[in-house]
């Protein structure tokens, strides 16, 4: 499945559902953006917005780097580095 990449602020987001674990170290950091779906695998709500820290924190704490964050403007990845 084609996971959906999400804009906020300066980042784009997409989980990698088949790198998630459902470990929620994500929800705990940005409760705002990321939620477990019904198959416990981590999604970005609709309409979700957080100050790029918490987005950025939530990334670094997913134990297997589900989270991939690029920067709009540069397109550079910044998280996994
Ligand atoms: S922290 Fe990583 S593994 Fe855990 S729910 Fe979030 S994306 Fe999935």
């Amino acid at each position: 499945m084609e996971e959906k990449e999400v804009q906020i602020g300066r980042y784009k987001i997409k989980v990698l559902r088949d790198v998630c674990i459902s470990a929620a170290s994500c929800v705990a950091f940005s409760p705002a953006v990321f939620e477990l779906d019904g198959e416990s695998k981590a999604v970005i709500k609709d309409g979700a917005t957080d100050e790029e820290t918490n987005i950025l924190l939530a990334a670094q704490s997913c134990p297997t780097g589900a989270i991939i964050i690029t920067d709009a403007e540069t397109g550079e990845r910044v998280w996994p580095k």
